[in-house]
């Protein structure tokens, strides 16, 4: 079935969190899967709120 979750990632120990994510939740283990595009999404999204990669040397 399909639901909304809260999706979380953590970035350079910073969390994120994504509210009401279209999810596909499986009724019998509760696993959950996230279609690939709305996963790319929730990426870019990360990326762009964590801003960008420290330049180490
Ligand atoms: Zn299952």
């Amino acid at each position: 079935m399909e639901a909304p979750i809260t999706y979380e990632v953590i970035v350079r120990e910073e969390l994120f969190q994504i509210e009401d994510v279209p999810a596909l939740v499986c009724r019998n283990c509760g696993e959950q899967w996230l279609d690939d595009d709305v996963k790319n999404n929730l990426e870019l999204m990360v990326a762009e709120s964590a801003g960008p990669e420290p330049n180490v040397h």
